[in-house]
């Protein structure tokens, strides 16, 4: 699997830098960011490294979004969210994520709005979300 060792995403892929990591499959992980938008933000990447989302293999790049219509229910019925919205920019870390963000009024889904959540309101949701995605 091609892996950069320089990349931070690479790296939770890996299990070299510790994420809270809620959800895996075969090609894809989902995990907590270091801020949430609202709490229950979610990073969806593929395992692969790839730098941007429009130069991905169309099969990859399919997967990737079936794995993010995978991961929305559950993510919206346990943070009780209207919308699951979605993000993808890529500056930050050079390697595709999609920010999957639960919504519960216009124009949230804003990256200035983003902050640490507390570690037992973190564990607490990773459980949850955990359970809504295994099931
Ligand atoms: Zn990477």
């Amino acid at each position: 699997m091609a892996t950069s060792t320089t990349c931070i995403f690479c790296e939770i892929v890996a299990r070299r830098i510790p994420a809270t990591i809620v959800f895996e499959d075969a090609e894809h992980l989902a995990f907590f960011p270091l801020e949430h938008i609202n709490p229950g933000h979610l990073l969806l990447i593929p395992k692969r490294h790839v730098d941007y989302l429009f130069d991905m293999e169309a099969p990859e790049y399919h997967a990737l979004w079936s794995a993010a219509a995978e991961l929305a229910p559950g993510l919206r019925s346990v943070t009780a969210a209207k919308r699951v919205g979605v993000a993808v920019e890529g500056f930050a870390v050079p390697h595709v994520h999609v920010h999957l963000v639960p919504l519960h009024a216009p124009d949230e889904l804003n990256p200035t709005r983003a902050k640490p959540i507390a570690e037992d309101e973190a564990d607490r949701l990773a459980k949850l979300l955990r359970e809504a995605f295994d099931a």
